[in-house]
């Protein structure tokens, strides 16, 4: 852990538990710091809250009073879900105390260099893939932030000789002041999570924040097809290493038909590449350029291209029985994501989709159902897909109650070289916890076939 002795004495209220505030906490607590915690959740049934009582840690339960405050705080460190509207974040910025997300702990105390990817989709599957790379490639990576384990205490364990490759979303980069990745990606801009950031411009500026402090020996790897991404990046200072699918650039990373290129000679043929998916190969080509500017070889880059099919539940490829092949995007529980799944094939398919109603069009899916020859609509919104799909002028169509019975019915409307799909359009709490328990229950039941 770099300055162990930087938090000592420090008067730090951390606000909001969960999994961050606990790290936060616990490593606060240790490097000597003088904290509070306060979290929203009654302290009944609170194991997070418990835990940290019994190391003598004050914890404040069941409501964020701004009277908090009066204890006279160095430094807040909030969960990246409260919102600045929150009111003792409003007075805390008043009084002037800094207020950080943990992923800026993390930073401050890891003697490991940071690679951090953000981007308003594909972060989750450009991570995983470059620490695949860098694992493969001996460059001894860590992964953290959004996906598994909290930064900070990856942080804390992290030694010079490593690396750490962190997910950071828009909330966790709201709170950064020195975070300073040496390397950092940003896949795209869409506008999103407007209700928490207030405006399309402070969501944008939020992202931005990855390269707010590097400088001309980082290296800032960026989608150049995004004009309103381009906007964003012009105050960095660190190297610029554009990615794009529209033609080659002499400093950066592209692809056409047939090569990815790197500085604008061709590096690797497109032909091994396994994971399908024009938006995938975006990720690809922005985890391949930090893994070439870490020094990974190009054999352990095209070693990991020709095996990665994919996160789990994200346009996963899950088996191929009898010529059909199975994907399992249990993720997309929007349009946007289903579109950028359909468009990742030409080849006909069969396609499940629907679950929790909230009322929202599948009109943005028009365009992108010509080669679906058939749909299984589930949950929900099965019956308004289906209207959708025939308004599409696809004749076959059902409607299947479990996921057993989707998979059923759509191996027998099939035949060999068609795609069967699970991307939903829709969030899965209608039949299911979460959409991990939706994609495992399609994976389950493509097995039992
Ligand atoms: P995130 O972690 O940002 O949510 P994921 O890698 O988990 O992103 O992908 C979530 C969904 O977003 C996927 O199911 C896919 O449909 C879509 N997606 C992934 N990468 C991209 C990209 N580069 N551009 C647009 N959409 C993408």
């Amino acid at each position: 852990m770099k300055n162990p002795d930087q938090f000592s004495g420090m008067k730090v209220l951390v606000l909001g538990l969960a999994k961050s505030g606990f790290a936060a906490a616990n490593m606060l607590h240790e490097a000597g710091a003088e904290i509070v915690v306060n979290d929203a959740s009654p302290e009944e049934g609170n194991q997070e809250a418990h835990l940290l009582k019994e190391k003598g840690i004050e914890v404040i339960c069941g409501g964020h009073p701004p009277e908090i405050l009066e204890f006279g705080f160095d430094l807040v460190v909030k969960n990246p879900g409260i919102p600045y509207s929150n009111i003792v974040i409003e007075k805390a910025i008043q009084k002037g105390i800094p207020v950080w997300t943990e992923v800026e702990l993390a930073y401050r105390i890891s003697e490991a260099p940071v690679i951090a990817v953000t981007g308003s989709n594909g972060k989750t599957t450009t991570t995983t893939l470059l620490f695949h790379i860098l694992n493969i490639g001996g460059k001894k990576p860590l992964i953290a932030g959004n996906i598994g384990t909290v930064a900070t205490s990856v942080a804390q364990e992290a030694h010079s000789d490593q690396l750490i490759v962190m997910e950071v979303s828009s909330f966790q980069l709201a709170g950064t002041e020195m975070f300073k990745p040496h390397i950092a990606i940003w896949t795209n801009l869409y506008d999103a999570h407007l209700d928490y950031h207030g405006s399309p411009e402070a969501y944008a500026q939020a992202k931005a924040n990855i390269t707010k402090n590097q400088t001309a020996e980082d290296y800032l790897i960026y989608n150049a097809d995004q004009p309103e991404l381009l906007e964003h990046r012009k105050d960095s200072h660190a190297t610029m290493v554009p990615f794009s699918l529209s033609g080659r650039t002499e400093s950066g990373i592209s692809a056409d038909e047939q090569f990815i290129y790197w500085k604008g000679e061709p590096y690797a043929e497109r032909a091994m590449i396994k994971l399908p998916g024009r938006h995938n190969l975006e990720n690809i080509l922005a985890a391949t350029a930090a893994a070439i500017l870490m020094d990974c070889d190009k054999e352990t880059v095209e070693d990991v291209l020709s095996s990665f099919t994919g996160v789990r539940h994200r346009m996963q490829f899950v088996k191929e029985i009898k010529g059909r092949k199975f994907y399992n995007d249990s993720k997309a529980t929007n349009t946007l994501a289903t579109k950028s799944a359909l468009s990742s094939f030409e080849l006909p398919t069969i396609l499940i989709a629907g679950g929790l109603d909230r009322g929202h069009s599948f009109e943005e899916l028009r365009p992108h159902m010509t080669h679906v020859k058939s749909v299984i609509a589930v949950g929900e919104t099965a019956e308004r897909f289906n209207e959708f799909a025939s308004s599409c002028g696809i004749s076959q169509i059902t409607a299947a109650g479990t996921m057993d019975d989707a998979i059923q019915q759509a191996y027998g409307q099939s035949e060999p070289g068609d795609v069967i799909l699970l991307s939903p359009a829709c969030a899965s709490w209608d039949q299911y916890k979460n959409f991990e328990q939706r994609g495992d229950a399609f994976i389950e039941a493509v097995m039992k076939l």
